[in-house]
């Protein structure tokens, strides 16, 4: 139960709602999975909840060579999306494989994903995989920045008080992908995740989630190094009360080379 009055706002634009960003401990609300159980827990206080439904934030847009993504768009929305699926599939695969139940994947956004920045989270690291770009805005600037630069530490983002994550802009992918990660059971939480994807440039790229705080991307993954790249890129390993960071990071040459290797069958 939240114990605290709180003032509720539905603004109905982008502009509404960055105004009421100036306000003092405010909360933006996308789906409410994390921010509603956090406010239940007392983990998360604040005096007023901005919830984005009405500000026009829904949808998948196309931009030519990018997919624009509402941050109030769900998982579930992008699993179903036809110019996801085509596109950028990775990201379509991703959301359909987020657990919880369709309660969770209707209702959970890959803004508040990101947002949330919890290491264990498929999004973060699909997002610098896919080399996206999250725009943000404020009520007196907006911005955008790289997903490898909006991701600072486990749970802590570029994001500053006073602003908000409007959009989520996907370059289309480039190539043949392959995504697998390691869980306990078919419902739980990732321990580790790894995405093989091809970069721009044309070469293969590996990005590793849930072993560190922040993602791990590895732009030039040699195939008969991979052991030697990943153990290099490890920064200090990541703990929760899913796992310790010596099993993640023990876990992540393997299901590196296994990613890839699905990678090139796939390919083929
Ligand atoms: C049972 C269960 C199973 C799950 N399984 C998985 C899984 O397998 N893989 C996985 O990756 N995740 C999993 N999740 C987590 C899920 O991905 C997140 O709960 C969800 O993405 C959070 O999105 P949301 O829209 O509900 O965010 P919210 O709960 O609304 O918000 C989360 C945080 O982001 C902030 N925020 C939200 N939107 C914005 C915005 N537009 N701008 C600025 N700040 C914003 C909020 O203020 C809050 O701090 C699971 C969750 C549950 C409850």
């Amino acid at each position: 139960m939240i114990r605290t009055a709180l003032r509720f706002h539905a603004p109905a634009s982008l502009g509404e709602a960055t105004r009421l960003l100036d306000e003092d401990a405010v909360a933006v609300l996308g789906g409410g999975t994390m921010l509603i159980p956090l406010m239940s827990r007392g983990k998360r206080c604040c005096q007023s909840v901005i919830d984005l439904g009405r500000a026009g934030l829904d949808g998948i847009e196309d931009g030519s060579d990018e997919l624009i993504v509402g941050a109030r768009t769900s998982y579930t929305a992008l699993a179903a999306s036809p110019l996801c699926r085509a596109r950028v599939p990775l990201l379509a695969e991703m959301a359909a494989g987020i657990t919880g139940g369709a309660q969770i994947r209707n209702q959970g956004t890959l803004a508040g994903s990101a947002c949330y920045a919890n290491p264990g989270s498929d999004a973060p690291a699909v997002l610098v995989a896919l080399d996206a770009r999250l725009r943000l805005h404020s009520s007196s600037a907006t911005r955008e920045i790289a997903a490898a630069d909006f991701f600072r530490d486990a749970f802590s983002t570029a994001l500053a008080a006073n602003e908000l994550v409007s959009h989520i802009i996907v370059p289309y992918q480039r190539g043949q992908h392959a995504y697998q990660k390691v869980k306990f059971c078919e419902g739980s939480w990732p321990i580790v995740t790894a995405a093989a994807t091809v970069a721009a440039s044309g070469t293969r790229s590996l990005t590793l989630g849930g072993v560190c705080a922040t993602p791990i991307h590895i732009p030039d993954i040699d195939s008969h190094h991979v052991d030697e790249q990943v153990s290099h890129s490890l920064r200090a390993l990541w703990s929760d009360e899913l796992a310790p960071g010596s099993y993640r990071g023990a876990l992540a040459p393997g299901l590196a080379r296994r990613v890839l290797a699905r990678q090139e069958e796939q390919g083929s």
